[in-house]
């Protein structure tokens, strides 16, 4: 089935309305990069793309903000703003193809959300679109706009279950001046993470820290454990990293950034390879994340000064263990990405039987019902939940 892609906000709304009249059942797609991610797709009655919605609607260097259709590409917009020396602090996976939409409707982030945050941290305003209709205008285009509840934080992470975006606002930062990327080696997993704490509890304000296990460096022609800090700004600053980060090894101009280009991209290259793959992402303390990490014996990055860890896993018989693991923990555990046939029916968002996340559930059961009363748009896509 073809996509019907609107080229305006209410031209895209008036699309929703009507199949929402007739009760027929909406997927919602940007460039469609995302598949294997999150709930199972179910098959809908109409296929709505946003690829018709790509302009800058208003951009205000000064400002650092930039208000932009959600079908626009995500790495063209970065493209765009990096010739002001301007840029969207996140780095997100599957960058050259996504579009802002689907970026900010899956809260997708990358290495630098150590420093910048997520998409919750950079969305200062949207447009949105209702099943009734109606445009929904939230936030604006300056940083702290927000008075009464920030709906936009909703459509977060949302996967198009309540409404689509149409625009996004974001808050920019400037480029940094200059970066390098620090690497160390470490046989021991336990010495990595000490190396970690050492750092955090000193001066140094990292851009990124990421570790990754023997299997996953080795993808990038490493041994052992890997410590990566990725430091931005002056000259006299990456002197002050050099100094103390010594005995690391230092990378710079290309091979630095395609270090970086290869761990945003290392779900999306994993999946590529293995048919039967599954991504699963845990959230912990800092302190627990050794405990984690000890449990696995395949690839894993993990964004080690922000506890969110990636394993990668060759099928889907690598999950009962995490899951059992998890349960007993107070991590928060999803299954990121994994073949359709794994998703049809799982456990994809781990719910412990003591109250506090079933209670979050029927919260946002209650927001589904109000958004959409009928369950026709993305039916399933939060997880398999909503
Ligand atoms: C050519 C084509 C044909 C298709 N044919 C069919 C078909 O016959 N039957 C069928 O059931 N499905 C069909 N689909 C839809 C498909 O099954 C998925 O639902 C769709 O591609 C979403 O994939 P994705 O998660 O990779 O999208 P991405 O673009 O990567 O988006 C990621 C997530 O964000 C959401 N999202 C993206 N942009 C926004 C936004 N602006 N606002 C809110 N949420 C957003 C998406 O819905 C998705 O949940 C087709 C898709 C395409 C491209």
């Amino acid at each position: 089935m073809h996509p019907i892609t609107p080229s305006s906000a209410e031209d895209l709304a008036e699309t929703l309305a009507d199949a929402a009249l007739s009760r027929r059942t909406i997927a919602v797609v940007g460039s469609g990069t995302k598949r294997l991610m999150a709930g199972p797709l179910l098959p809908a009655d109409l296929i709505l793309g946003t690829t018709g919605l790509r302009r800058i609607l208003q951009y205000e260097p000064n400002d650092l903000t930039i208000s932009v259709e959600a079908g626009h590409g995500f790495c063209e917009l970065q493209e765009l703003l990096s010739r002001h020396g301007q840029m969207i602090a996140l780095d997100p996976p599957f960058y050259p193809k996504a579009t802002v939409g689907g970026v900010v409707a899956t809260n997708c982030s990358g290495p630098m959300r150590r420093y910048f945050g997520t998409a919750r941290d950079m969305v200062i305003g949207m447009k949105f679109a209702l099943l009734n209709g109606k445009v929904a205008s939230v936030g604006g285009m300056v940083v702290k706009n927000v008075s009464g509840l920030d709906l936009g934080k909703l459509m977060i992470g949302s996967f198009g279950t309540l409404a689509v975006m149409t625009s996004v606002n974001f808050r920019l930062h400037p480029l940094p001046e200059e970066t390098n990327t620090f690497v160390y080696s470490f046989h021991d997993l336990d010495e990595a993470l000490a190396k970690r704490d050492a750092i955090l509890a000193g001066p140094l304000r990292p851009m990124a820290v990421d570790l990754l296990s023997p299997p996953a460096a080795a993808r990038l022609g490493w041994n052992n454990f890997v410590l990566a800090i990725r430091a931005g700004g002056s000259r006299g600053l990456l002197r002050r990293y050099e100094r103390e980060l010594s005995h690391s090894e230092r990378l710079t101009g290309h091979d630095e950034t395609t270090w970086w280009a290869l761990l945003r991209e290392f779900s999306a290259d994993f999946l590529r390879r293995q048919p039967s793959g599954v991504v699963v992402r845990v959230g912990t303390t800092l302190s627990e994340m050794s405990q984690l990490l000890h449990l696995v014996s395949g690839p894993f990055i993990a964004r080690a000064a922000s506890g969110v860890s990636y394993l990668y896993l060759t099928s889907w018989q690598g999950v009962a263990p995490i899951w059992q693991a998890a349960q007993k923990t107070t991590w928060s555990t999803a299954v990121e990405f994994a073949p359709d046939e794994n998703r049809q029916g799982k456990d994809l968002w781990l719910v412990r039987s003591s109250g506090k996340a079933d209670n979050s559930f029927a919260m946002m059961k209650r927001i589904k019902q109000m958004f959409d009363p009928n369950n026709l748009l993305n039916r399933s896509r939060l997880y398999g939940r909503l």
